[in-house]
Parts: C-alpha cells; sequence; structure tokens
C-alpha cells in the first residue's frame, strides 16, 4: 500500500540577514523557533490532521515568539500601537479567510481561520474584524501584551530617519522583514497556506500590505500549489505574487522550482520588491525562493527530513 506523501515548509520572513550580525544566540533561538514551528504542523500532518489545521498551528508558534514580526513580536506603527494582519486558504475548495489592522487578538492567524469557517465573508478589517472575534469567542488582548523595547527603539529610530519599511542600522538583526507563514500538503491530498504579518515599522494611514491578501501574499490551490510571501507587501501586491507563481504551474505546466523563481527573481525584483516566498506542490515537493540575503526558514519534506535555514546561500538536505 503506498502512503500518500505529506510535508510542510514555514518562513519567519525574509530580508537582508547577514552572519556577522546574527549572533550566535541569536541565531541559535531563532533557529530553534523554527523547527518548534514546523515540528508542530508536521505533528497534526502526521496524525492524519488537515493541510490547514497544520499550517495555522506552525504560524501560532511563530506568533507567539517575539523574534518574528507576527502576534507578540509585531513592529509597531507610527501612533505606536500595534496593527496586525493575516490570512489563510485551503486548496480543495480555495476557500479563504483573512483579517488586517486588528490590535486586540493574540493569533490573528486563528481569526483568518475562523472568518474562513465561521462567516459568509473572506475579509474583515478593523474593528468589524475584532466585533466578529470577540462573538466568536476569541478573548481581548490589551495592546501591552504585544509593547516590546526592542520594537519601541526600533520605531523611534524609524521616526528619527523619516522612514517606514525596514529597520536599519541601528538595528542590523533586524534588517529584514519578519512576517511569518507556512504551506502544507496533508495525506489527503489537500494544500493550505497560512500569513500572518505586523507589516511594516512606522507604517501609517491603515496601511495593509501583501500579507492579508489572497493571491498576493497567501494562495492555495489542490494539484497545484501552496504559498506564503514575505517582502516588501506594496510590491507584491502589485505583481500578486502568490496567484502568478500558482498561474505559471497551472497554464504553463511549470514545477515549482521554476515558477517560484521566475516571479521572485523577474521583474519583482526589478521593482524593488525584496523578499521571498515557500511554495509546496501537490506531491510535496518544496521550494523557497528568496531575492534577499536570507529568509528564516524550515521544513520537513515527504521523506520525514528536516531542514532549518537562514542564510540564502545555506544549502538544504532534504527539499
Ligand atoms: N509583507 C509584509 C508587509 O508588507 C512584510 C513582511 O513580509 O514582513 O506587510
Amino acid at each position: 500500500m503506498s502512503i500518500s506523501p505529506f510535508a510542510i515548509a514555514i518562513h519567519g520572513g525574509a530580508g537582508t540577514i547577514l552572519r556577522e550580525n546574527l549572533t550566535p544566540e541569536l541565531d541559535k533561538q531563532i533557529r530553534a523557533a523554527l523547527e518548534q514551528s514546523v515540528r508542530a504542523g508536521y505533528d497534526i500532518l502526521n496524525k492524519g490532521g488537515d493541510a490547514l489545521d497544520a499550517s495555522v498551528a506552525a504560524v501560532k508558534v511563530l506568533e507567539d515568539c517575539p523574534h518574528f514580526n507576527a502576534g507578540k513580536g509585531s513592529v509597531m506603527t507610527h501612533t505606536e500601537m500595534v496593527e496586525m494582519d493575516a490570512s489563510v486558504m485551503h486548496g480543495k475548495e480555495m476557500e479563504a479567510g483573512a483579517v488586517a489592522a486588528v490590535k486586540h487578538i493574540k493569533n490573528p492567524i486563528e481569526l483568518a481561520r475562523d472568518v474562513m469557517n465561521k462567516s459568509e465573508h473572506v475579509f474583515l478589517i478593523g474593528d468589524g474584524a475584532e466585533e466578529f472575534a470577540f462573538d466568536n469567542g476569541f478573548d481581548y488582548t490589551e495592546q501591552d501584551y504585544f509593547f516590546t523595547d526592542r520594537r519601541y527603539e526600533q520605531l523611534q529610530s524609524m521616526k528619527e530617519s523619516g522612514t517606514f519599511g525596514l529597520s536599519e542600522s541601528k538595528f542590523p538583526d533586524d534588517k529584514k522583514f519578519g512576517t511569518v507563514g507556512a504551506v502544507a500538503l496533508d495525506k489527503f491530498g489537500n494544500l493550505a497556506a497560512a500569513t500572518s504579518t505586523g507589516g511594516l515599522t512606522n507604517k501609517k494611514y491603515g496601511r495593509v500590505g501583501d500579507s492579508p491578501i489572497i493571491g498576493a501574499g497567501t494562495f492555495a490551490e489542490n494539484n497545484n500549489v501552496a504559498i506564503s510571501t514575505t517582502g516588501m507587501g506594496e510590491c507584491f501586491i502589485r505583481k500578486m505574487v502568490a496567484a502568478d507563481v500558482a498561474a505559471r504551474m497551472r497554464y504553463l505546466k511549470e514545477d515549482v522550482y521554476t515558477a517560484s523563481e521566475m516571479v521572485i527573481q523577474g521583474e519583482l525584483k526589478l521593482m524593488g520588491g525584496e523578499g521571498g516566498l515557500i511554495a509546496i506542490d501537490h506531491q510535496g515537493n518544496i521550494h523557497n525562493a528568496m531575492n534577499s540575503l536570507g529568509m528564516y526558514r524550515a521544513s520537513i519534506n515527504v521523506h520525514g527530513q528536516l531542514d532549518v535555514a537562514i542564510f540564502a546561500d545555506e544549502v538544504l538536505k532534504a527539499s
């Protein structure tokens, strides 16, 4: 009897991640968190669980870890708040759920999943999304929970330089996007994707990036591919990155490696769309593509082999 393949990949953000800027201690902590996340998702798949449950479980681990820009570790807005975005997609019926600019939800990825499962809508934002959350049993989480000195200092430094986006040289280890995501294939052939973020430091005016936008930051389609992205959201929205990879595979019959690389290294890069993506196809082939110097990532492939990597030039054993 043949065993149905199952596998999972996760990311914790892409960007200018340099060896000289990462202390051995931080490197170790980040790799440990990535491994914990991918194992949380894999355990669910191994027990016969659904690809979306596995993806959400993996993302939740990273949302709870202050090293990543999602949930607990979210970056701060211009007004010294946290505003988080998240989305999920299940490839079977191509159902999706998303939230943007939520401020009092500990795990926005669970809210995105509930928007998919418990509402008639795909995308809820701001106060309305929170009202839906509390109606459906979510706890109110004070902004204090998300506050960290590091994110506050990053914000002040960015305000001084009048920029938004990536933290600059004062915080070299943070010259990256820290959005988190997961993609999975379960034993029943379902593909799913999940993405969660705090967005960009010093963002204003209710700015929302690609992460909660289905087709830009997240996409899943059974018998094809599941994708989660990280990078400069404005460019990823304009290029509809996740949907474009899926379309290339669907229409051009490109494999997951070729389609992902064509999109990430192509016009996206030319327009300044620094970042990357993780993708898994319907056979469980995993590819991590990036045009940045690094991307926090981990995977467990169809043979059960674990890979954890940070820098672009790290060769994965398994994928
Ligand atoms: N894509 C996210 C955004 O633009 C940022 C990130 O990947 O960290 O909001």
